[in-house]
């Protein structure tokens, strides 16, 4: 029987154990942290997520689609704040069904577990920080003093990987790494259930603060909460270093007025939640050899702006299990084609997301690009073969973060030209617009 380590029992490492269970291998999975079903233990980032189609697939093969769906809270579009407090819906897609989902990253974390622990041939470690890995030998050795081997080990150790770590320094030959860091960071605030338990914003949908240089973003918990998260930059003029105690209700006062009644904790939230860094990691060749693999984080974290690290590293684990269908336990090549299927698409969804920081944080305050999202929502609603660029990344399992960019950004570039040159989207002749969408095609 086959054997098989993962580094990191977090949504990836949980839900790969599932997979690799399923075919009979026999799996130890070796987390830094405490359990968290027994302890609660700060997940560090994010309360809950957008969980959407290529994330939903995956979970559908082992059978934990409509479990998790079942306490999550759908959201239909997003809902921009202006500074004055007006706000307006804006359709994620113009089809029904369409829509991303607010989960608990905790609870879908423990689900996961849970799931994986009906295995027998699954154990899972707490408190085994891998602290070094041997890239020729595979031995992967923990701040407990174990040491452990298998056939091969599976990294799944998030963005900070040990595993990576080791690639880096000498272990696989010709290593490329680069990561950029963001200027802005993130903090989390809370906008609790109102006095009956209810939300106290639309439910289903998720709320942006656009405000150039910075925003906040809020997304609906199941039970009646908001967690918001405020992105800013780290140093300057509106920043987590400039504006402190003394200034943050006035800044909250200038920039979020409509949000202070619902947050009765924000200025104690924001003076003690930590903040978080964000940026992108990318690297290749995801593995040395056949004796290890990273996946997930470890091999391409990703900005949060596009809602996809979790679904994509849930892609990755549905593309794997496909290739271990085809090669069995030949690890090398099942990694090699691995490598080569999967790096062009996860390039491509970090490129997306950096830019979806900037339409997130300044395009939705613009007015061609609203118009562009009106006359995206009736192209939508009008032609089933129609798909923005959004859709194409969120609600299309079967194609490939690669060409969703590449046609994406071709049907972006059209639409914004078409929308610059009319003042209302009733101006706009759909078939003429879909004729040319097409012969981009
Ligand atoms: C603010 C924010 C919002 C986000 N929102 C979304 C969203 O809406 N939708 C979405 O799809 N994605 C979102 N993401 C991205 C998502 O969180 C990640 O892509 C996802 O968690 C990756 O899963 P992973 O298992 O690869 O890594 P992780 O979830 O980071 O798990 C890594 C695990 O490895 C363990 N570990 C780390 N080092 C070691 C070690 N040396 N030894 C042993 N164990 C170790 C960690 O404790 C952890 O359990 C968001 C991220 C952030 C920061």
């Amino acid at each position: 029987m086959p054997h098989v380590i993962i580094i990191g029992a977090g949504l990836a490492g949980s839900l790969l154990s599932i997979y690799l269970a399923k075919r009979g291998i026999t799996v130890d999975v070796y987390e830094a942290r405490d359990d968290m079903r027994l302890h609660d233990v700060a997940a560090g980032r994010s309360i809950n997520l957008a969980l959407s189609d290529r994330g939903i697939a995956a979970l559908r093969e082992v059978g934990m689609d409509e479990y998790m769906l079942a306490e999550a809270v759908p959201m239909y579009g997003r809902m921009i704040h202006s500074v004055a407090g007006e706000t307006k819906l804006m359709p994620y897609s113009g089809r029904q069904g369409e829509y991303i989902n607010s989960v608990s990253r905790a609870g879908l974390n423990i689900a996961l577990m849970n799931e994986a622990d009906k295995y027998r041939n699954v154990t899972f470690h707490f408190n085994e920080r891998c602290t070094e890995f041997d890239c020729k030998t595979g031995v992967a050795a923990f701040s407990s003093g174990n040491s452990v081997s298998a056939d091969t080990v599976i990294a799944t150790d998030g963005a900070g990987s040990a595993v990576r770590h080791a690639m880096i320094n000498g272990g696989v030959e010709r290593f490329d790494f680069s990561q950029k860091w963001l200027e802005h960071g993130y903090k989390e605030l809370h906008i609790p259930p109102g006095a009956g338990g209810e939300f106290q914003m639309e439910r289903n949908a998720l709320h942006i603060w656009p405000r150039h240089k910075f925003m906040m973003i809020a997304l609906p918990n199941f039970d009646g909460s908001f967690t918001c998260t405020l992105f800013f930059a780290h140093k300057g003029d509106n920043s987590f270093d400039e504006i402190s105690r003394g200034s943050a209700m006035d800044f909250f006062e200038a920039n979020f007025p409509d949000a202070i009644p619902l947050m009765p904790t924000l200025i104690e939230d924001y003076l003690h939640n930590p903040v978080g860094n964000l940026g992108t990691v990318k690297c290749f060749p995801w593995n040395a050899g056949g004796k290890a693999l990273l996946l997930g984080d470890s091999a391409h974290a990703v900005v949060p702006f596009y809602g996809q690290g979790m679904n994509c590293a849930f892609e990755d684990v549905r593309v794997l299990d496909a290739l271990i269908e085809r090669h069995g336990s030949d690890w090398e090549a099942v990694y090699n084609e691995y490598g080569e299927l999967r790096k062009a698409n996860t390039d491509a969804i970090a490129d997306m997301a950096e830019e979806n920081f900037y339409e997130m944080r300044d395009a939705v305050a613009d007015p061609v690009f609203l118009r562009k999202r009106e006359l995206e929502t009736k192209l939508e609603q009008s032609y089933a073969d129609y798909f923005s660029k959004y859709s194409m990344v969120t609600f299309r399992e079967d194609l490939p973060y690669a060409i969703a960019k590449e046609k994406g950004n071709a049907q972006d570039r059209l639409l914004m030209q078409i929308c610059s040159e009319v003042e209302s989207v009733a101006d706009i002749d759909l078939e003429s617009v879909l004729a040319l969408v097409r012969r981009l095609s």
